[in-house]
C-alpha cells in the first residue's frame, strides 16, 4: 500500500494519489478520500499543535537541505497495528510526501464491543501509535487485553527527542 501527495510552496495539497482513497476508507475516514482533500491545507489534517510541530520542523529541514528526509510512524485502527515509511522531498517548488506501509499487524479481533467497559481514555502520541497510560507509554500490539482510546493527540517524549536528534546531523 503506497500513497502520495504533493503539497504546494503554501502547504496546499495540490494532488494526492496511489492508494490514498482505499487508505482513507479503510481507516473509516471519508472526510480524507481525494477529492475531499485536494486544494486543502495539509495542517487542516493534522491534528494537534505537536505533530503540526513535528511535520513543520521536517518540511523545513527538507526545504532548507534540499535532500529528502525518511522517517517512519504508526497509523492504527483499534484493532490494526500498521507501520509507515514517510518520504519528504522537494518537488517543483513544493513538497513530495510518499507514504508507504511497511508492516501491519493484528491487535485484537474485529468485534462491535469497541470502546466498551474498562476502556482507558488517554492520549496518544500521532508518531508510534503509543497510549500515555499512568507515567509509560505503551504499545496496544504489546497489550492487546487493554483497550485504548485517544482522549487528544500529542508526540511523545521519545520522538520528539528523536526527531530532533536526526535534525541536528
Ligand atoms: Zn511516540
Amino acid at each position: 500500500m503506497q500513497s502520495f501527495y504533493r503539497l504546494d510552496e503554501r502547504d496546499r495539497i495540490a494532488e494526492c494519489r496511489g492508494d490514498w482513497d482505499r487508505f482513507a476508507l479503510d481507516n473509516g475516514s471519508s472526510r480524507s478520500m481525494a477529492r475531499a482533500v485536494q486544494g486543502r491545507m495539509i495542517w487542516d489534517f493534522v491534528d494537534g499543535i505537536d505533530m503540526s510541530s513535528y511535520l513543520g520542523a521536517i518540511f523545513f529541514h527538507v526545504r532548507r537541505e534540499v535532500r529528502p528526509f525518511e522517517s517512519s510512524y504508526r497509523c492504527d485502527s483499534p484493532y490494526r497495528a500498521r507501520r509507515f515509511a514517510m518520504r519528504v522531498e522537494t518537488s517543483s517548488g513544493g513538497l513530495l510526501l510518499t507514504h508507504r506501509m511497511t508492516w501491519h499487524g493484528i491487535i485484537r479481533d474485529v468485534g462491535p464491543d469497541l470502546p466498551g467497559d474498562g476502556a482507558l481514555s488517554v492520549p496518544r502520541c500521532s508518531v508510534c501509535c503509543r497510549f500515555h497510560a499512568g507515567q509509560a507509554w505503551i504499545d496496544p500490539v504489546a497489550a492487546p487485553e487493554r483497550v485504548f482510546v485517544p482522549a487528544s493527540h500529542c508526540v511523545c517524549p521519545a520522538c520528539k527527542a528523536e526527531l530532533r536528534a536526526r535534525l541536528a546531523v
